[in-house]
Parts: C-alpha cells; sequence; structure tokens
C-alpha cells in the first residue's frame, strides 16, 4: 500500500481488497492527506487477529504520531509487530526485496521531506516453447540451461540460438509513484524509463504559481517529468477539490505527453511491459 489517507479503510471494503494482505505500507510524507487512515487501519487488523508484521516505510517522525495512539487505545501490546523502516531523503535507495521485487525510494520536491517509490519486478525466466522441444527432442537435463540463456546443440552438432527457442511470457514491469511534489529535474533519473508513472497533478496551468507555492504540480508539470524520463504511460491524480472537472488538467497534460490517463477512485490499473530495456 502506498499511502494511507483517511477513506482507505472505507475504500477497501468498498472494493474488496483483503486487510491480511497489507503487509508493506510505503508513506510519502507525513501530510496529514497522506496518513490520517494509519490507525483505524492498524485498529481494523488488531480487531482481525492479525499476526503477521506490519511494515512502515516511512519518515522516522511518523512513530511520534502513532506510537502514542496505539499505547493509548491499547495499554497491552498489540498482536502483532509494527516495523518501521526510515527513508533517506537526500539520495534513492534501494528499502525492499524479495523473489519478486525491490522497492527504491526516491526524494521528491515538497514543502516537508518526501520520498517517491519505484516499484521493479524481477525477471521472470522465460517458457521453453513446445513445439521446439518436439523439433529438437530437448532432453529435459537441458532445459532450465536455455531458460537461462544456453543454446542447444543436436546430435548431430548444430547449435541452436535459446532465442530461437524460447518465448518470454512475463516481461518485468516498473511503476513508479510520485505524490506530492512540485515540478523538479531532480527526480526524472528515478523514474526513467519505467512503464508506468503515477504522478500528482492537484493544478492545472490556471494555477502555475499556486502550484510552486505550494510545491504542488501542474497536470502540464507531470507530463514533462513523464516526457523527459521516457516513461511508458502516465497517470495523474490527486487533484485540487477547486476543480470540479479535472478534464482541463487531463488536457494540458496529454498535450504534453499524450499516453496519459486520470484517475478515479477505484480505478484498476494494469501495468504492462511497454519499454525495452
Ligand atoms: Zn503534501
Ligand atoms: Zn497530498
Amino acid at each position: 500500500m502506498i499511502d494511507c489517507g483517511e477513506g482507505t479503510q472505507t475504500q477497501m471494503r468498498k472494493y474488496n481488497i483483503s486487510f491480511s494482505k497489507i503487509n508493506h505500507i510505503f508513506i510519502t510524507h507525513l501530510h496529514g492527506d497522506h496518513i490520517f487512515g494509519l490507525i483505524g487501519l492498524i485498529s481494523t487488523m488488531v480487531l482481525l487477529g492479525r499476526k503477521n508484521d506490519l511494515h512502515i516505510f516511512s519518515a522516522s517522525e511518523i512513530q511520534k504520531y502513532l506510537n502514542p495512539q496505539i499505547q493509548f487505545l491499547y495499554a497491552e501490546v498489540i498482536p502483532f509487530r509494527i516495523v518501521f523502516h526510515p527513508l533517506n531523503f537526500r539520495k534513492e535507495q534501494t528499502i525492499y526485496e524479495d523473489k519478486k521485487v525491490t522497492v527504491f525510494s526516491f526524494p521528491l520536491s515538497h514543502r516537508i521531506p518526501t520520498c517517491g517509490f519505484r516499484f521493479e519486478e524481477k525477471p521472470k525466466l522465460p517458457n521453453l516453447i513446445p513445439e521446439k522441444i518436439e523439433e529438437y527432442q530437448i532432453p529435459i537435463r537441458d532445459r532450465q540451461r536455455i531458460k537461462e540463456g544456453g543454446d542447444f546443440v543436436t546430435e548431430d552438432g548444430r547449435i541452436i540460438p535459446h532465442t530461437e527457442l524460447i518465448i518470454n511470457k512475463h516481461p518485468a514491469r516498473s511503476f513508479a509513484f510520485c505524490s506530492d511534489t512540485r515540478f523538479d529535474e531532480s527526480y526524472i533519473a528515478s523514474v526513467r524509463n519505467v512503464d508506468l508513472l503515477y504522478h500528482e497533478a492537484t493544478f492545472a496551468e490556471d494555477n502555475q504559481k499556486l502550484a510552486t507555492e505550494t510545491y504542488h504540480s501542474t497536470g502540464k508539470d507531470a507530463a514533462t517529468i513523464a516526457k523527459n524520463a521516457g516513461v511508458g504511460k502516465l497517470i495523474i491524480g490527486h487533484f485540487s477539490s477547486r476543480y470540479k472537472d479535472h478534464t482541463i488538467i487531463l488536457k494540458e497534460a496529454q498535450c504534453v505527453f499524450p499516453n496519459t490517463e486520470a484517475i478515479s477512485e477505484g480505478d484498476v490499473i494494469q501495468i504492462e511491459r511497454v519499454i525495452s530495456r
């Protein structure tokens, strides 16, 4: 989960997202609209009898906000451990890694220390093409080696390059999340070539000055980051409530980066591998 605003629990119930599946929460920064849902979420996890550790990646000050609330509500210890992982707000850092994914944090430019996050899927081994196994009678003992990049030598000594024998069904994908931030070229390197970029676009160009003053972005800013970073697709959100209709923000973004979509509540976005690396 990235950030945890006030309505998080309600929305999770509405869209049937399991509480027990949330094991890692990445908090960009400590403004209320990004953390007010945390204590409610933790309380629900206590009620549900959670046992697994809950990992929170955030500015370390979050403990000053959360711990007193937890102590006030639960005099005894809660049945699971909350593990806090402090973020580095000066440079990019690897903050999490498992068999499937690596997560990086990188500094953004907001009124208080803020990080964006990049999720990189690890490449999976390709599959062997069944017809090729048949055609060249590839023995089982050779198959793993070919998946890992080796060529196949037939009994009569012909070398069949592995590229002819495999199909990559699961290309590794990447996703980056940038909120809240004002336009700043310093984090372009951290989102370069991601398949999907979520970037805040609080304002339209009519409020460019206000965007800079409040350390937020316009749709055009978000699109300029997407364009300069060469990302596959851009999703924008975090629209100011002053815009009854955010079409204007979307249109301004699409002028700079056509493959832009505006996010709405409940949207499910499939991350597709579009960038070849
Ligand atoms: Zn903020
Ligand atoms: Zn915000």
